[in-house]
């Protein structure tokens, strides 16, 4: 990497929990056309998982995951070790303010401060010129451009679209987790989120009556909602309106998985599906 810096090359870095999929490969793929490096990591963050949640059986496959970064044309894959990454004395935490607030911030407390410690951390370690993340963790988004403007990271973040399965489900590692059946419940989630976002570009804004929609209709499909809420994507806070800009965020849980998706309200009034 100091070769690639020496000789004036940009730096792209997409940071990951591995069992990569195309959503991250997406991202890679993005880093690998725009800068003359690229670094990827992989690293379940143990910071950013809570008491009881899924860390111990979260996938782990670095060597399929190495095989298809090669076939990408990713140049350095970064695999830190948690003992070494994170010493036992370790004791400093990055704390973003109010845009953790809300979301999976209030359902997951503590998530955003390990999100924002280990993305700190790694770029302070790859120094990287832009760092790409996916618009599926929309919350995330939000805490890492707020983290580098406020602690001054001369890094560029490149926010990539969510890709997702013919049947809308966003491609996440935890689908691995869901059952045949389950997994065909999992549909009714971009469904519901699809159908909010086109009653909202076709005039039906009122963002309090979407969420309970939306609401009903995930539950009423079987599914058990954390949370439907029609944000400002940058600052998270809670809209009146869903206007054009405006996302629409869900968090549901199918069986013992849970699920989070968004999606935003576009310019038009002819949404794209
Ligand atoms: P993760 O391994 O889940 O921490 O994800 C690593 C990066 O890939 C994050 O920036 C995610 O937002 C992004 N990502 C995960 N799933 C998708 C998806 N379906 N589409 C686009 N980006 C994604």
């Amino acid at each position: 990497m100091r070769g690639a810096r020496a000789r004036g090359e940009s730096i792209g870095f997409v940071p990951t929990m591995g069992a990569l999929h195309e959503g991250h490969l997406s991202l890679v793929r993005r880093a690998r056309g725009e800068n003359g490096f690229v670094a990827v990591s992989i690293f379940v963050n143990p910071l950013q998982f809570g008491p009881g949640e899924d860390l111990a059986r979260y996938p782990r496959r670095v060597e399929k995951d190495a095989v298809l970064l090669q076939k990408e044309g990713a140049d350095l894959l970064y695999l830190p070790e948690a003992a070494e990454f994170y010493p036992p004395d370790f004791s400093t935490a990055v704390e973003v303010g109010a845009v953790t607030e809300g979301g999976e911030g209030a359902m997951r407390s503590g998530h955003f401060r390990g999100v924002a410690t280990v993305v700190a951390k790694f770029f302070l370690q790859v120094e990287p010129d832009a760092a790409y993340f996916g618009r599926k963790d929309l919350q995330q988004v939000a805490v890492i451009r707020r983290m580098a403007r406020d602690l001054d990271f001369p890094v560029r973040i490149v926010v990539g679209e969510t890709v997702r399965e013919p049947d809308g489900v966003a491609l996440s590692s935890r689908n691995a987790y869901l059952s045949a059946e389950e997994r065909a419940l999992a549909a009714s989630l971009p469904r519901a989120l699809f159908a909010a976002r086109d009653r909202a570009a076709a005039g039906g804004r009122d963002a309090r009556a979407l969420e309970a929609e939306t609401r009903r209709r995930l539950e009423e499909e079987g599914l058990t909602v954390d949370y439907v809420e029609v944000v400002d994507p940058d600052s998270m806070r809670r809209l009146e309106d869903a206007a054009a800009g405006a996302a629409i965020a869900a968090a549901v849980r199918v069986g013992k998985t849970r699920l989070i998706d968004n999606v935003l309200v576009p310019v038009s009034t002819s949404p794209e599906r």
